[in-house]
């Protein structure tokens, strides 16, 4: 809930801007290389503890969960006037945007009193358990099962490309409870402490050579009670709620991050500097991509903003944060194809002697699937955008009604 009386947007920014000089070192510069390691996650807990200690954490958040209970409109203020400086980005998505976001709209009182001003004091770290081997999109299909037994739960599957979790106290991780039922009645939502017996963690590394992600196994994990988070066999709902929370994190209309976002498709700078470096600027090819990378942003931003205001007013359905996120991958992909086009053969074998522009493109190639995949692929945002913004009929599914234990599975 958000407080009566409010301090205004620029007496906040301007305490803000004061706040950030003295406290924070300046922000690492942008082509700095993405850095997974411990000692990051610890200097980011660190930079987290500093922003709740001087009263600038969980803008949007609730006084009484360890928030300010501040508006978007403060959010964003804070978060431009952040941008100069080192924030602890990694604690951005999915720890503060998706899982605390998701918590305070599904736990219980005692949930939400033990463990948000933990996350927000950077404390505690949330990811999310949701993707399985087997396949992510379908991810009411998931078979990690929760049985009961007596007053417990016992988890037992496997999750994959869980961001962080190496680095995590506790993972959101959606399990089925009832196999009698259709696919999507059956599931349950708990909170896994991720260093609970039973629980294995192994990091995948990617093809760029980063190892953010992870694999986890559950073997015979205990969990109480007061680890179900919303109702027993309502987990779909707090799926849904959690994934909304995740297509605005990662399309950029979440209020509830500060510092630059994620990696929002490209930054037109860059490749302007690029074509510079290469020794381009007077292509007119070179001149055109430039200037349409650059058009995409001021519609990327303008779309963001609009689409934040109109789920703020209710004009629009918090799933619309599904087209926000939709443009940015595209725009990710552009932006990334522009450069490679730009960079020519030094994109893939960049070494002493080229432009140091050129160092991250060819790894910004590779991971560009990722922006079509992460917080749901781009073919699920448009199935989102056309069931539940413009409410055209839904996808056929052989599974639907169908109970799960009857449905045709591949072993
Ligand atoms: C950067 C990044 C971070 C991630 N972080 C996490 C995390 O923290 N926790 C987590 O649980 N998961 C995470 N994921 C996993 C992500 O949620 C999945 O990759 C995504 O849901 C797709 O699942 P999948 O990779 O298994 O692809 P699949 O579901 O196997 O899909 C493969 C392809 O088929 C298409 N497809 C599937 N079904 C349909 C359909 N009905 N209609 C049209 N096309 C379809 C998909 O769009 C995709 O192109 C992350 C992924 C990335 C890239």
């Amino acid at each position: 809930m958000v407080s009566t009386d409010l301090e205004s947007v620029d007496a906040f920014r301007a305490r803000a801007r004061a706040w950030l000089r003295d406290h924070l070192p300046p922000a690492p510069p942008p082509d700095a290389k993405d850095d997974y390691s411990e000692q990051a996650w610890l200097r980011a807990r660190q930079t987290q503890r500093l922003l709740f200690d001087g009263g600038f954490a969980g803008i949007c958040f609730p006084r009484e969960y360890g928030g300010l209970g501040l508006t978007p409109a403060h959010q964003q203020a804070f978060t431009e006037e952040s941008l100069p400086y080192e924030m602890p980005l990694l604690l951005n998505v999915p720890s503060l945007a998706i899982c605390a976001a998701a918590l305070l709209e599904l736990g219980t009182e005692e949930q939400k009193r033990t463990h948000l001003p933990a996350t927000l004091s950077g404390d505690t770290v949330l990811v999310q358990f949701l993707s399985e081997p087997r396949g992510g999109s379908d991810l009411a299909g998931l078979t990690t099962r929760a049985d009961r037994d007596g007053e417990r739960w016992i988890l037992n599957g496997s999750k994959i490309w869980s961001s962080g979790a190496y680095a995590a106290d506790y993972g959101l991780c959606l399990a089925r409870t009832n196999w009698d039922v259709p696919k999507h009645r059956g599931l349950t939502m708990f909170l896994v402490p991720v260093h609970a017996p039973g629980v294995t963690v192994r990091r995948i590394k990617q093809v760029t050579g980063s190892t953010e992600f992870c694999q986890e196994f559950f073997d015979d994990v205990a969990l109480g009670e007061d680890a179900v988070l919303g109702r027993v066999d309502d987990g779909w709902d707090a799926a849904s709620k959690l994934l909304q929370h995740e297509r605005a994190a990662l399309g950029g209309t979440s209020p509830y991050t500060s510092g630059a976002r994620p990696h929002l498709g490209g930054d037109a700078t860059r490749l302007l500097n690029l074509a510079r470096a290469t020794g381009q600027w007077q292509d007119p090819r070179v001149r055109e991509d430039v200037g349409e990378a650059r058009a995409m942003n001021v519609v990327r931003d303008q779309l963001i903003a609009h689409v934040s205001r109109a789920i703020a007013d209710g004009s629009l359905p918090p799933s619309a944060g599904a087209i926000a996120r939709l443009f940015t991958a595209e725009n990710a992909w552009l932006q990334t194809d522009m450069a490679v086009r730009i960079a020519g053969a030094a994109a893939a074998t960049h070494g002493p002697g080229d432009a140091a522009d050129t160092e991250r493109i060819g790894t910004d190639y590779l991971f560009r699937a990722a922006w079509s995949l992460a917080g749901g692929s781009t073919e699920m945002a448009r199935n989102v955008i056309s069931e539940r913004v413009l409410g055209m009929p839904r996808e056929f599914a052989a599974d639907r009604d169908v109970p799960f234990n009857e449905v045709r599975r591949g072993r």
